[in-house]
């Protein structure tokens, strides 16, 4: 077998390896903080997932993903995974678009 430099990643939730841009890293910072890491390359302890509803659906609902980081993690955390999982699974490739919201600066 030839060698190739395709990194792999194995799922936490269904446990396949799959090339790692096909997965969603999910990093504990250094502070404790869990995240959804776009980059691929915040520090910290990283867990992938699939990009399926199944696979996010383990790592939350079945706490998977807390295992994997080894941390506990709290609702509202939670809440925020879901809502990206929910968004990207939706989603198009234009993933990691960011929306800005529009304010007004009050200050002179
Ligand atoms: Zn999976």
């Amino acid at each position: 077998m030839p060698m190739r430099h395709v990194p792999e990643r194995t799922c936490i939730a269904c446990r396949l390896t799959k090339p790692k841009r096909e997965m969603t890293r999910v990093v504990r910072g250094v502070d404790g903080s869990v995240a959804v890491d776009p980059t691929g390359k915040k520090s910290g302890r990283g867990a992938y997932v699939c990009r399926t509803a199944l696979c996010w659906e383990q790592s939350l609902k079945k706490r998977a993903l807390d295992r994997a980081l080894k941390t506990e993690i709290d609702a509202p955390t939670r809440a925020r995974l879901e809502e990206h999982a929910r968004l990207q699974l939706d989603a198009s490739p234009r993933a990691g678009a960011r929306y800005e919201v529009e304010h007004e600066s009050t200050t002179v």
